[in-house]
């Protein structure tokens, strides 16, 4: 079968494609509790039940009055308090007068703003103002619909929700929400070499760890991972394992994808009917990738190196993930920083290099984590993202931005 091996930016837009045509069938969705839609994707958009806030609300502890009255030589007459949750029950408020005004709660009619309670002095009921203090109508005051209108989606469907989401929900009144169904992905691991994590690997034999990275990634970006039994280097075994994938929404394939004598993967994905969008990507790590489609559902063969196919998963899974979970522009996640020392760059493909970034301080600093390549999982291990270098890139130096993808 013929090459498709091609640049990053080529690559990644056939994903983009792909992933933009899946927005155009939404999965099914469910409603489920409130905090249970934590990192799942909203169905149907949060709609303000009311207006947002219900009430011009106070934004200082203070006095509601009326802007035209301060300045005004006679001092203000307090008439009242009003606490969060109360309501004015008097009349109206009028000139020379003011009413002390808790944050939250509502301003009475009348009052135009709130002076904060730090710009005046009470006397025996009157508030005495600083000559030079000015205040304009509408200060520390939120009108009534500002924030949302009674009916307005607070939170748009496709959206990833993340905790000020569920505020949002919360604040109109939802416990539950509707969301979309998780995705199904599968992970099929293939090699001769690997063993169970629970069985002590003979010298030459190598534990299975990416399919424990793979599941942890799929929960990590929201759907759900089926683990398949490992398949051995047999064009055979890989083709009916594959099939056994039948009922998944992705599936994943580890190792066999490169150009050794037992890489049967895209054999038997071939032998199944697949279709290939690529088979190969500039990229380091992760350039034997594959992408394409079975007639069940879409395919990754993943390098299996473990670095790797973490990398891979990263810049092509995850958004395609994203996109069957329904999710809008759902990744990758990339990142500015400075790098923090000099960086001799390779040029001809756009590397991935694991690093360690402070991302404590206001320019993120990004350190590059010595490896030993794509198989080098300890290094990955103490790395927080991976420093881009352009595959056109000439040597970087000390205090360069650098783009960085985010695990
Ligand atoms: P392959 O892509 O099959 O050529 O494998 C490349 C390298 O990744 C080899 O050193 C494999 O032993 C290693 N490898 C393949 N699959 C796994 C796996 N599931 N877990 C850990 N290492 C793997
Ligand atoms: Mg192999």
């Amino acid at each position: 079968m013929s090459d498709l091996v091609l640049t990053y930016a080529e690559a990644a837009n056939v994903i983009r494609q792909h992933a933009k045509a899946l927005l155009g069938h939404m999965p099914t969705a469910e409603q489920v509790p409130l905090l249970a839609s934590l990192n799942r994707v909203l169905a149907q958009p949060v709609l303000a039940d009311r207006d947002q806030p219900p009430f011009p609300r106070s934004t200082r502890d203070g006095f509601a009055c009326r802007a035209k009255d301060i300045g005004a030589t006679t001092p203000l007459k307090v008439i009242g308090q009003l606490r969060a949750g109360e309501t004015w029950k008097g009349s109206p408020l009028e000139a020379g007068q003011a009413i002390e005004i808790m944050t939250g709660a509502p301003v009475p009619s009348g009052a135009d703003c709130v002076v904060m309670v730090e710009h005046v002095k009470l006397h025996e009921n009157f508030l005495h103002f600083d000559p030079a203090y000015t205040i304009k109508a509408g200060e520390n005051i939120v009108p009534a619909g500002a924030e949302a209108k009674s009916g307005a989606a607070i939170v748009s469907a496709g959206t990833r929700i993340a905790a000020s989401h569920v505020a949002a929900a919360a604040a109109c009144g939802y416990s539950t929400v509707s969301v979309y169904a998780r995705p199904r992905v599968a992970i099929l691991a293939t090699g001769d070499e690997l063993v169970p994590v629970d069985q002590t690997p003979l010298t030459h034999q190598i534990r299975n760890s990416n399919s424990y990275s793979l599941a942890a990634q799929i929960t990590l970006a929201g759907a759900l991972p089926v683990i398949l039994p490992v398949a051995p280097d047999d064009p055979a075994e890989i083709e009916s394992s594959i099939r056994r994938a039948a009922d998944c929404d992705l599936l994943l394939l580890s190792g066999g994808v490169s150009m050794g004598k037992y890489d049967f993967v895209e054999q038997a994905l071939l032998a199944l009917g697949a279709e290939f969008f690529f088979t190969g990507a500039k990229i380091q790590p992760g350039r034997p990738v594959v992408f394409g489609r079975l007639p069940q559902q879409f395919f990754f063969g993943l390098p299996g190196n473990p670095v790797s196919t973490m990398v891979t998963f990263l810049l092509f899974t995850q958004p395609l993930i994203a996109a069957l979970s329904g999710e809008e522009n759902g990744g990758p996640r990339f990142a500015l920083a400075q790098l923090a020392h000099d960086l001799p760059v390779k040029p001809g493909l756009t590397r991935f290099l694991p690093g360690r970034i402070d991302f404590n301080i206001h320019t993120p600093q990004a350190t590059i984590i010595p490896w030993q390549g794509s198989g080098d999982l300890a290094s990955t291990a103490s790395a927080n993202g991976f420093v881009v270098t352009p595959a056109d890139a000439g040597d970087l130096s000390a205090g360069d931005s650098v783009s960085v993808l985010l695990v």
